[in-house]
C-alpha cells in the first residue's frame, strides 16, 4: 500500500526526536513535515534541532525545512510532541481541519469524548470517538496516550486486574530526565541527586490510571474506583521511568500466580497483528536487582515495560517494580501504536 502522509508537531523536543527515528523507517507511515516553534520554523532540521539520540539523524530527514503548526500540511495523521500550553489550542484547530491527531499532550485526556488510549489495555475506549464527532462537529479527531509513568504502573496493573481485581495502589516513582524535554532539568539540580514531587505528575498518574483501567460502558467511560497514592522523584537517570508499587487485591495471589499472569499478557486482540506491536507488553524478570532503566528500557525495542522484584507485601498484598521507556512506550512508539490500531480499525 502507498504509505500514509503524517507529520510530526514539536519535531524538535525529546518525544519529536523519538517520533523522528521511529517513523524514519515505518512500514505503514511516511513523514511529510515537521513543525517547531517560531525559533525553528523556516529553518534545515539537522541545523535547528540539538538532535540528542545515539543514532544519527535520519539522512532525508534532516533536509527538511521546519513548518509552523496549521491546516496546511499535506498529511493525514499528526502527531502531536507539543507542550500542552500549545496544543490547548493547536490540536482542535487540526482536529476541525481533518487531521487525525494522535497526541502525548495531557491538554485533552480527561475530556469525556477524547479517548485516553494504551492499546493492551482498553482500546475499547475508541468507542468515545462518535461521541467526539457529534460534540465537536470535527472532520478530524483527537485521541491521547497517557502520562508515560502512568503508562509503566498501568500494563502491569491492567493484567493484574483482570486475575485478581486491584483495590488499593501505593505507588512512588523515580523518573528520568528525558521525562521533563530537552533541556529540561538543569544539570547541577540533578547530578547526585533526587527531586521530590514532579509538579502535577501524581495527579495526572493517579486520574489517568483510573481511566486507563475504567469500564467503557453505556457510551461512557467510568473511572475504576481503585485507591491511588502517588509519590513521584526526578532521578539522574537519561531515559526509563522506574515505578515502585505495593498492591492489595480482591483476592490475594501469591507471587508465582502474579507473575504467571503478568508474563502471560496480552492485551486486546486487536492489536496483535500491529506494526508497533511487541510479543510482550510485559516481560518479567527474576533477577533480584531488576529490573533497572539502563538494562531493561530497551526490551523489544523499547514497547515492552518489564516487571520484577515481585514480592510479598507486609502491608499490602504484594510488591512489584516496572521500568518503561518514557519517550519510547510512554510517549512516541506507544502514540504510533495508537495510530496503527486507528488505522486498523478504519478511522482514517
Ligand atoms: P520538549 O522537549 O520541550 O519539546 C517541545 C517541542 O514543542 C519542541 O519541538 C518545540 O519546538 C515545540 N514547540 C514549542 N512551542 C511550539 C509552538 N508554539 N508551535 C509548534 N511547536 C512548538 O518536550 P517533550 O518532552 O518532547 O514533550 C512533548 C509533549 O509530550 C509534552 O506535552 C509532554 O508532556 C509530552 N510527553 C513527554 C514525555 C517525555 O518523556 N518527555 C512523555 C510523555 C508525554 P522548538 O524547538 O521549535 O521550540
Amino acid at each position: 500500500m502507498d504509505k500514509i502522509p503524517v507529520a510530526v508537531l514539536g519535531a524538535t523536543g525529546a518525544v519529536g526526536q523519538r517520533f523522528v527515528q521511529l517513523l524514519a523507517d515505518h512500514p505503514w507511515f511516511e513523514i511529510i513535515a515537521l513543525t517547531g516553534s517560531e525559533r525553528t520554523t523556516g529553518g534545515k532540521y539537522r541545523e535547528v534541532c540539538r538532535w540528542v539520540l545515539d543514532e544519527d539523524i535520519p539522512e532525508a530527514i534532516g533536509e527538511m525545512i521546519i513548518s509552523a503548526t496549521d491546516p496546511t500540511l499535506p498529511a493525514r495523521i499528526v502527531f502531536s510532541a507539543l507542550p500542552a500550553r500549545i496544543a490547548d489550542s493547536l490540536e482542535p484547530v487540526m482536529a476541525a481541519a481533518g487531521y487525525i491527531v494522535c497526541s502525548n499532550a495531557s491538554s485533552f485526556r480527561q475530556e469525556p469524548d477524547v479517548p485516553l488510549i494504551i492499546p493492551e489495555v482498553n482500546s475499547d475506549h475508541l468507542s468515545l470517538l462518535e461521541r467526539q464527532r457529534d460534540n465537536r462537529g470535527w472532520q478530524g479527531l483527537i485521541v491521547t496516550s497517557p502520562n508515560c509513568t502512568a503508562t509503566g504502573l498501568v500494563i502491569p496493573l491492567k493484567a493484574l486486574d483482570q486475575a485478581f481485581g486491584v483495590r488499593q495502589v501505593f505507588v512512588t516513582t523515580l523518573q528520568a530526565v528525558s521525562g521533563a524535554g530537552y533541556p529540561g532539568v538543569p544539570y547541577l539540580d540533578i547530578i547526585d541527586n533526587i527531586i521530590p514531587n514532579i509538579p502535577g505528575e501524581a495527579e495526572k498518574i493517579q486520574q489517568e490510571a483510573q481511566l486507563l483501567l475504567g469500564l467503557f460502558k453505556d457510551g461512557e467511560r467510568h473511572a475504576a474506583e481503585i485507591g491511588l497514592s502517588v509519590q513521584t522523584n526526578r532521578v539522574p537517570v537519561i531515559d526509563g521511568h522506574t515505578v515502585n508499587m505495593a498492591v492489595k487485591f480482591d483476592r490475594r495471589p501469591t507471587p508465582d500466580e502474579a507473575i504467571e499472569v503478568l508474563a502471560s499478557f496480552h492485551g486486546s486482540e486487536e492489536t496483535v497483528d500491529l506494526p508497533s506491536a511487541p510479543e510482550f507488553p510485559i516481560l518479567v524478570r527474576s533477577e533480584p536487582d531488576r529490573p533497572q532503566p539502563r538494562r531493561d528500557r530497551d526490551a523489544s525495542s523499547g514497547m515492552s515495560v518489564t516487571v520484577g522484584s515481585v514480592r510479598p507485601c507486609p502491608l499490602l498484598d504484594l510488591r512489584l517494580i516496572s521500568v518503561v521507556h518514557n519517550t519510547l512506550r510512554g510517549a512516541a512508539s506507544g502514540s504510533i501504536l495508537n495510530a496503527e490500531l486507528l488505522v486498523a480499525k478504519g478511522y482514517l
